[in-house]
């Protein structure tokens, strides 16, 4: 029976059948069968994605829900593909640890987050998921099944691919001399294979975290505080917000933010082994920064959890909004080298300004120059200008050697960037990539390659 599916953008696809596989003989099975019949698969684990890339337009959609393996050791954990980043984040706290990579939304699927290279708040210190993974079982095309471990290297010919000089990155095959099997299935979006588990690295949780969200009452003294405050030591966090986007959670946490905020930055420091105060040491920063004496700070995980809520709220709030105003999300997820932050930033209100005055949010993880932009539809007509303002922002993106996905991959709805940054012959480099592994192109069609299916069948 078909199905219709929707992802956390809005974008809609249809499948001819869900399948709900329970094991890994299960999947293959279906992969082999699937070659066999020339249908399509995509995969499936939460459908947080905000790029349209679980969402098929025909064939079979495979859920991962029912991969729910979790054994929890020291210094790492095997993980089903189905399992939610929140259930690993708990079982992980109960002996002491914790999983560095953290994309804010918790109902996301470790399958998934796996297929995007995710990443999130705390990238600054820990970078992306792709650096957290040990090993990973993979079910491909032909219906073999494999496990492959951290230092195994590709064993077939491919082209490297050159990367932009960003902390973060998840445009296109991830194609560096001497790849590794682990790295290239790690923000392939389920084009390659689907993953089945894996073993990710758990860190020991830190004694002591600060976690601060700093209000400013002009959003340049944010801007510079954020240059000034990249260097502070043992920093996992740093986080901005501009007005609108305060704005959004004016309605949620009314007084509790101060009625002088025009942006805000938020901070988590681990503290174990440093010197000092660092209480009073953040004080400090605050005056010289001439942040908002009623800013928040707190030591305790629930603070920290509060201020996670708070985060969290921003992104809800604006997708419901996109939800309200009946279009799809319009976002972006541009990275740029950290020195050319500044440039980009003016970039985006300058243009923004002229053309979706109160129509915009900036906000995210500006320590990696790498913030979200939200145009917020209101007519078709602002939907199809904020289409045209994505693609001129992503082309200034790589001008500025930067990219244009540092963290959702490119799915369906951004597959047209993919040109903007590789040349014809580099996509040809990953195309060749992706016909070794799936020589009928069946899997997750329609996303990275700009054309959509047709255009790549041989
Ligand atoms: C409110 C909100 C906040 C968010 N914040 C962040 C953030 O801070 N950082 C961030 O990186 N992302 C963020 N996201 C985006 C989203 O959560 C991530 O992209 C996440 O990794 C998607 O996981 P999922 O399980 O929902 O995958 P899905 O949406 O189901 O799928 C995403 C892609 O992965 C593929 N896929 C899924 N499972 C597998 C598998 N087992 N094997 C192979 N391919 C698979 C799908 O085919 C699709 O192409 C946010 C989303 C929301 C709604």
């Amino acid at each position: 029976m078909a199905v219709d599916v929707e992802d956390a953008s809005g974008y809609r696809g249809q499948a001819d059948q869900l399948l709900t596989p329970s094991s890994s003989v299960e999947l293959a099975a279906l992969l082999a069968q699937a070659s066999g019949a020339g249908t399509p698969v995509t995969a499936w684990g939460s459908g947080t994605g905000i790029t349209g890339g679980c969402c098929p337009s025909q064939g079979w959609l495979i859920s991962l829900d029912r991969f729910r393996k979790l054994d929890v050791g020291r210094g790492s954990a095997w993980v089903g593909a189905g399992v939610p980043l929140k259930d690993l984040q708990t079982a992980a706290a109960a002996t002491g640890q914790f999983y560095a990579p953290d994309p804010t939304e918790w109902s996301a699927s470790i399958g998934g987050n796996i297929a995007t290279n995710a990443s999130g708040s705390r990238s600054f210190r820990y970078g992306s998921t792709r650096r957290h993974l040990l090993a990973l079982t993979v079910a491909l095309m032909d219906g073999s099944v494999r496990t492959w471990r951290r230092g195994e290297k590709l064993d077939f010919p491919y082209a490297p691919l050159p990367a932009p000089a960003t902390t973060k990155n998840t445009a296109g095959y991830y194609l560096p001399p001497e790849a590794e099997w682990v790295d290239l299935l790690c923000g392939s979006e389920g084009t390659l294979g689907i993953v089945l588990e894996a073993e990710v690295a758990l860190l020991k949780q830190p004694a002591q975290i600060l976690s601060g969200v700093v209000f400013f009452d002009d959003d340049a003294l944010a801007l510079e505080a954020v240059d000034a405050w990249r260097g502070v030591s043992q920093l996992r966090m740093l986080e901005y917000m501009d007005s609108p986007s305060l704005g959004f959670l004016r309605g949620p946490y009314g007084d509790e933010i101060p009625p002088a905020a025009r942006a805000c930055l938020m901070v988590e420091q681990e503290l174990d082994g440093l010197p000092g105060e660092p209480l009073d040491q953040w004080l400090e920063r605050l005056e010289h920064a001439r942040a908002l004496e009623d800013s928040w700070f707190g030591e305790t995980a629930r603070d920290r959890e509060r201020f996670r809520a708070f985060r969290h709220a921003l992104p809800e709030q604006v997708n419901a909004r996109v939800r309200q105003n009946g279009f799809q999300k319009l976002s972006s997820d541009f990275a740029v080298p950290i020195g050319r932050n500044g440039e980009m930033l003016r970039f985006y209100q300058q243009t923004l300004l002229e053309e979706f005055s109160g129509k915009f949010t900036i906000y995210g993880h500006i320590g990696d120059a790498h913030v979200h932009v939200n145009v917020l539809s209101e007519s078709e007509r602002d939907y199809d200008r904020g289409r045209q303002w994505m693609l001129s922002a992503a082309r200034q993106a790589v001008a500025l050697g930067g990219t244009v996905s540092a963290e959702h991959g490119l799915g369906k709805r951004k597959a047209h960037f993919l040109p903007l940054m590789f040349s014809q012959a580099e996509i040809e480099s990953m195309k060749a990539v992706k016909r070794r592994l799936d020589p009928q192109w069946l899997l997750g069609a329609g996303n990275i390659f700009p054309g959509g299916l047709e255009s790549f069948q041989m």
